[in-house]
């Protein structure tokens, strides 16, 4: 592979404790690099096996490619952002049709995965939205589900009380509710669909890949263990470690935040907080909007909020859940489901979120090297789409997405340096 003039640094930071240069030739950024095999060779390598490199992968692979994956601690470890047990996969964004249709071809990625999978990985038992009023967001969802032919349904509190009966419904007055949406076993999908990608003839190696540097031009990628990876093309899906890998482009743009999730242990024996009796939910709270699983696979219920919190490094920051967020969590409880808010805590989860300036993914092709493709800025949001991340990245690396079917929103140009979260 050839770029420009090659700025010999780096590593990532908590991956090794070595520096190891990029190796690479002199060329013109212009001219598709192309690299030579150090062991073996691919069409494309995907670096970063959370939800958006895997399904990429897949998408390359289906394509014809041979597609290279390679991941630095593997699929869906503990700190990466696909990581956690489950992320909730709905269809309801508000008026934001971008969203809602990337959701909705994503539900078809999903229920194939998961019929195919030993255990099921999409549970599609309903997700319900609740507000003490019909907030905008609310009545919108409605209209572009109506519109879209997408099932939804609107709840009133006496609806609420009835379905719903460990809600303490006290103070909601509207809620809706997607019949068809529901959690998914996110750590255990992304597992499943690198085998599967394997299985299909897809290549998935255990590296990191060091860093790139902006003006940095790297014919080779090298791995921290010293060895070159070769591709025409190249796909950096790495979650938080995007603003790490490339500190000047992307390093004021993606945000990574620290997020708690709390699992209260269900009561012995009681099946109404398991997934076919208890949706996911989300609670707006006047914009302090705190959302929750059933009791999956018993590992209990799963309480979070949806503030965005303080800055982690995702190398180096620590994964213990603090007292005051615990506290925070069985305050909400108290108000919402109290027969929880009282249970003891059965495990929690610091995961993060990689913000973009306002909730949009990042799929674009690097400024410079137009064989690099970033994909990223999940935004605490991206699981879900990540079959229809896949296939845009996909077709975008393949060339085969006409300048009609780009979307803006997507482009590196319009990701700022300022945070104002509007993509919920
Ligand atoms: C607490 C929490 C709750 C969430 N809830 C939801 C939800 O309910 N619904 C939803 O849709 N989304 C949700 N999200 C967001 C969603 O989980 C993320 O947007 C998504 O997982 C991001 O995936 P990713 O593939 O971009 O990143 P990651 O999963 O972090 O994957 C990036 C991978 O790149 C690898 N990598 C990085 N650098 C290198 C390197 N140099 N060499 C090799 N490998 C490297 C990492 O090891 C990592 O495995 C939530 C996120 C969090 C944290």
């Amino acid at each position: 592979m050839s770029m420009g003039s090659m700025t010999r640094r780096g590593v990532l930071a908590g991956m090794a404790g070595a520096a190891l240069p990029l190796s690479g030739r002199t060329n013109a950024a212009t001219s598709p690099p192309r690299a030579r095999s150090s062991g073996q060779s691919a069409d494309v390598l995907v670096i970063g096996a959370g939800v958006f490199g895997s399904w990429t992968a897949w998408q390359l692979l289906q394509s014809g490619k041979r597609v290279l994956l390679v991941d630095a601690w593997g699929p869906g470890h503990s700190r990466s952002s696909s990581g956690g047990e489950s992320r909730m996969n709905r269809t309801g964004y508000g008026r934001d049709l971008v969203y809602t249709r990337l959701a909705l071809e994503s539900m078809q990625g999903w229920r194939w995965l998961s019929a195919a999978a030993e255990t099921p990985l999409f549970l599609p038992h309903g997700v319900l939205f609740m507000s003490a009023r019909m907030e905008p967001y609310m009545e919108q969802t409605l209209q572009v589900h109506r519109e879209l032919g997408i099932a939804i349904e609107e709840l009133d509190r006496t609806a609420l009380q009835r379905r719903f009966p460990l809600l303490n419904t006290t103070g909601l007055e509207a809620a809706i509710y997607e019949p068809m949406s529901g959690p998914l076993m996110s750590r255990r999908a992304v597992q499943t669909l690198v085998r599967h990608f394997v299985a299909a003839g897809g290549e998935y190696r255990q590296a990191a890949i060091a860093t790139l540097e902006e003006d940095a031009a790297a014919a080779t990628v090298r791995t921290l263990a010293g060895e070159t990876l070769h591709a025409e093309q190249i796909v950096f899906a790495c979650g938080a470690w995007l603003p790490k890998l490339f500190p000047q482009l992307l390093g004021q743009r993606i945000f990574p935040t620290r997020q708690e999730a709390f699992f209260l242990s269900a009561p012995a024996g009681d099946p109404r907080y398991d997934a076919a009796h208890f949706p996911g939910w989300a609670d707006f709270n006047d914009g302090d909007v705190y959302y929750g699983f059933p009791d999956l696979e018993g590992r209990g219920m799963k309480v979070a909020r949806d503030e965005h919190g303080p800055p982690i490094d995702p190398d180096s920051g620590d994964r213990v859940a603090s007292a005051n967020g615990l506290q925070d969590i069985r305050k909400f409880l108290q108000r919402r489901f109290p027969q929880l808010a009282e249970r003891p805590l059965s495990e929690t989860r610091v995961c993060q979120y990689e913000n973009s300036s306002n909730g949009d993914f990042l799929i674009d092709r690097h400024p410079r090297w137009r064989n690099v493709c970033l994909v990223g800025a999940g935004s605490g949001h991206g699981f879900k789409h990540g079959p229809a991340v896949g296939r845009y990245a996909a077709r975008l690396v393949n060339g085969q997405l006409p300048d009609s079917e780009l979307e803006p929103r997507f482009s590196l140009a319009t990701k700022m340096q300022d945070q104002h979260r509007s993509v919920l």
